[in-house]
């Protein structure tokens, strides 16, 4: 009798259910709790909530968490009702969602261990099968982006981010404010990001201020079609310059150093790093000796300069400095007679207005290129996802911002790991 009442207030049994037998198995270190719906009380409909008759009943099982180290499982007959409006109904149960294999408790350890390990190591310690965890992952996915406010973001970033090895993407749209993947999408196509457009009403297109991407013309050809007012919208961020600019220089510098090594001069060997890098990262030495190099005659020293002064374009917020500082540098760049910092400056002026766009809009892709070292983080810790869809799965999983708790657990999270 002891018993009943204590499962009964740990598992928070309320009428009309009641604990009827609780089942202490040593052998299988096994708990199995019985409850049964009160005969006296009418059940009623899930859909309506009106009270009626019973047609059957079935006995389901439910995992829980475990009582003093012992398997705990709760045992319940579960009446089926008849009711005048949605036909034969299964009675909802208070400690589990409908179709769960384990009690909503349950299902929120699982999600809190799924957050530190993969479903494989989850599996492994909790001994459930792949399946069953795999299946409580992708219930909460789709249970947090039912849930999820239909938000109007302001500021959004688009990026690719690789599946596999070779041509195999998603393309993951990001919050630029809040940091949260908004949507992830196969392939990096047109219609990859059309899909998230897709998804938004026409004052939530007009309400978009900006949007950061890579000189992609896919994602271009999306956005033009798409969004009202593209053209001062699109946004080309200062990473994704200072990544072309930067591939520059080291080209350059290749070029030159291989030049120089002819020649018996070895001036350029192992300063790759140094042209490429922040100042900041470089020790106290090598910043000594950089310094040096910097101010030589190098083509390489040259070819900084002009990705250094082209990255200080970003410091202007008025469109016609932006202008005039831009011209400036173009015509130095295009003077060079550096055949690569030539053609990435040709690149940056056919894609002139987005890159104003950036730097007047201080809009920055920081958060999707964040968000991209994340989710490869992510895929190096999880060995890898069987397909496509359980990636996205995941991409959403972690950083989706999603609310994944079972309905009961929310809010007011009763346990605590
Ligand atoms: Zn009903």
């Amino acid at each position: 009798m002891r018993d009943k009442d204590l499962y009964k207030q740990i598992l928070g049994i309320q009428s009309p259910w009641m604990v009827t037998e609780v089942e202490l198995s040593m052998t299988a270190g096994e708990v199995t709790v019985h409850v049964e719906h009160d005969s006296e009380v009418r059940p009623t409909c899930s859909h309506c909530g009106a009270p009626c008759p019973g047609y059957d009943q079935r006995s389901r099982t439910w995992r829980h968490l475990d009582t003093c180290q012992f398997k705990t499982l709760i045992v319940a007959a579960v009446p089926r009702v008849t009711c005048p409006t949605h036909g034969v109904v299964t009675v909802t149960v208070p400690w589990a969602e409908p179709g769960a294999g384990c009690t909503a408790l349950y299902e929120a350890l699982v999600l809190d261990w799924l957050k530190e390990a993969s479903i494989q190591a989850v599996a492994r310690q909790l001994s459930l099968s792949w399946n069953a965890i795999a299946g409580i992952m992708q219930r909460a996915v789709t249970r947090g982006l039912a849930r999820r406010q239909v938000a109007s973001p302001t500021r959004i970033g688009v990026d690719e981010t690789s599946f596999r090895k070779g041509h195999d993407y998603v393309t993951v749209v990001t919050d630029q404010k809040k940091g949260h993947v908004l949507h992830v999408a196969e392939e990096r196509t047109t219609s990859s990001l059309a899909s998230y457009y897709d998804t938004l009403t026409e004052g939530q297109k007009a309400e978009l201020e900006s949007i950061a991407m890579d000189m992609w013309p896919a994602y271009i050809k999306a956005t033009l079609d798409q969004i009202p007012e593209a053209e001062r919208k699109i946004a080309f961020d200062k990473f994704h310059v200072a990544k072309y600019l930067g591939g520059a220089v080291d080209q350059v510098r290749k070029q030159e150093h291989k030049a120089l090594m002819g020649e018996g001069c070895d001036d350029l060997k192992g300063t790759k790093y140094d042209w490429l890098t922040n100042l900041r990262n470089l020790s106290r030495k090598r910043q000594c000796t950089f310094k040096a190099l910097r101010a030589s005659t190098l083509k390489t020293a040259r070819a900084w300069a002009i990705k250094t002064l082209g990255m200080q374009l970003w410091h202007y917020v008025s469109r016609t400095w932006a202008e005039k500082g831009w011209k400036q540098w173009y015509a130095w760049a295009i003077r060079s007679r550096l055949a690569p910092i030539k053609k990435v400056a040709r690149t940056l002026k056919k894609h002139l207005g987005g890159i104003r766009n950036a730097i007047v809009l201080q809009a920055s892709n920081g958060a999707s290129e964040s968000m991209n070292s994340r989710i490869q983080g992510l895929k190096v810790r999880s060995r890898g996802f069987r397909n496509k869809g359980r990636y996205i799965q995941a991409i959403y999983f972690h950083f989706g911002g999603l609310d994944l708790y079972p309905e009961g657990v929310r809010g007011s999270m009763t346990h605590s790991t």
